[in-house]
């Protein structure tokens, strides 16, 4: 039985850096992934997928973009690179194509069970990505089956799908970059909007990201908003990684051809039945989005030489006399895209820190099961702790917390356990 101090599961961005601030603190451990380095970015996005965080805004432990274009958006094949580029730096010990089965209490430790072995370890890290499993509701199963229905995940291009319309199912990041480049490719589209945080691209002269990041936003932790559950259950940004200052809101999809409808409620066959909540949907995104502004405005005033431009707000967004029931044969709709968001899921994970809906639970990333530790989870402490550049601070906490459980360790018996 292979043994080591702490097992990392998953070599995404978050098991990377974790690595890297174990190898900092001199804690052995491995990194086991059932596909490769950035597994996801290979093959969960679609072909023409961009990161929409900019790229100086991918810093992790000892590495960040020294690219030529700081501002641009990744692709995925891009982004892979930069996560391969940093796994060698610092010669992560990854194990790549290895599958955990399961992982289990075993003394003071845990047995981590993959195809070919069992790891035996004093702590674990769950790094296997909040983003794990498309999010797709029950209604799903009554879509009549002579209509093709896929997850974002699954989404490849425009030409991977049958010929015909599309209705999109959620308007947050995916559901609008897909909706968008299914009606360019002369797609008919409806999409089906849910509550979502509508951002321009660039205000006042800046990436909207960047005001994000000055204003404290991204750092705002956990501990620090009024309705911890609620800021856990935040839509995601509807952003694209495009340097169109506009952005891509519903009005910009409705001059590209899409239609918009409120919140898909009911399928049964080929009919598609909607609330009609989009005109609340559009008004309490407009809402967010104007005290986001009044806040980047206030900052503007305080900072001389923040802002780079006057304040553009994008305009307010006018809601359509939406439908409530749409024959989707009649519409020549032939295929659904659910962008509906994902959850995360640990069938493998047999020490029980889930709670009734399957989510760890921790504060900052620490169980209530001595060794057992978790990264990249929505706001695990801050609210950019499921972005790219927040696993650093997640990863060091939990690295000097590895750390010192150790160190106790060889104090006490006066040499590793
Ligand atoms: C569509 C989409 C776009 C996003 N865009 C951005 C963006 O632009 N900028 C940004 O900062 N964030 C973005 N995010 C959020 C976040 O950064 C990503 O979800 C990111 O992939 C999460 O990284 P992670 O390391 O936590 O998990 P993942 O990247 O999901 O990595 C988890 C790893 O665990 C492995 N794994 C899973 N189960 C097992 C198992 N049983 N055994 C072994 N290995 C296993 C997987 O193969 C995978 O490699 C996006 C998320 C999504 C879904």
């Amino acid at each position: 039985m292979p043994s080591t101090d702490t097992v990392v599961i998953g070599a995404g961005h978050a098991g990377l850096a974790m690595s890297r601030c174990l190898a900092d603190r001199d804690v052995r451990h491995v990194v086991l992934d059932r596909g490769c380095v950035g597994e996801r970015w290979r093959t969960a996005r679609w072909d023409s997928f961009r990161l929409l965080t900019p790229n100086w805004l991918s810093r992790l432990p000892g590495w960040r973009y020294t690219g030529p274009d700081p501002d641009g958006f990744m692709s995925a094949g891009e982004f892979v690179g930069y996560l391969s580029d940093y796994a060698r730096s610092f010669d992560a010990p990854v194990h790549a194509h290895t599958v955990v089965r399961r992982v289990e209490r075993a003394g003071d430790g845990f047995s981590v069970h993959t195809d070919d072995a069992v790891w035996s370890a004093r702590s674990v890290v769950i790094a296997t990505g909040y983003h794990s499993r498309a999010k797709v509701p029950q209604l799903a199963t009554g879509l009549a089956t002579d209509i093709a229905q896929l997850t974002a995940a699954g989404y490849r291009s425009s030409s991977s799908l049958p010929d015909g319309g599309v209705l999109v199912v959620g308007c947050s990041a995916s559901g609008v970059q897909i909706a968008h480049e299914l009606a360019v490719a002369g797609r008919p589209v409806v999409l089906a909007a849910g509550g979502h945080t509508r951002l321009p691209r660039r205000y006042r002269g800046r990436d909207i990201v960047w005001w994000l990041d000055r204003i404290g936003s991204l750092e705002r932790t956990i501990d620090q908003v009024p309705d911890p559950a609620g800021a856990r259950a935040e839509p995601s940004l509807q952003l694209a990684g495009t340097a169109r200052g506009r952005g891509l809101d519903l009005d910009v999809l409705r001059r590209s051809g899409v239609r918009t409808v409120g919140r898909l409620r009911a399928l049964d066959g080929a009919t598609a039945r909607f609330a009609d909540d989009l005109p609340d949907t559009v008004g309490a995104a407009q809402r967010r989005l104007d005290r986001l502004l009044a806040e980047i405005d206030a900052y503007a005033a305080a900072t001389p030489g923040a802002a780079a431009g006057l304040p553009d707000p994008p305009p307010v967004i006018a809601v359509p006399a939406d439908p409530s029931r749409i024959d989707l044969r009649l519409a020549g709709i032939s295929a659904v895209v659910w962008a509906t968001g994902y959850r995360p899921w640990y069938p493998w994970l047999k020490v029980p820190v889930l709670d009734a809906a399957g989510r760890i639970r921790h504060h900052r990333g620490v169980t209530a099961v001595p060794g057992l530790y978790a990264i990249g989870l929505r706001f695990q402490h801050r609210r950019s702790s499921t972005f790219v550049d927040g696993a650093r601070h997640d990863a060091a906490y939990l690295a000097d917390k590895i750390a010192a459980d150790r160190a106790v360790r060889v104090g006490v018996c006066g040499g590793l356990l």
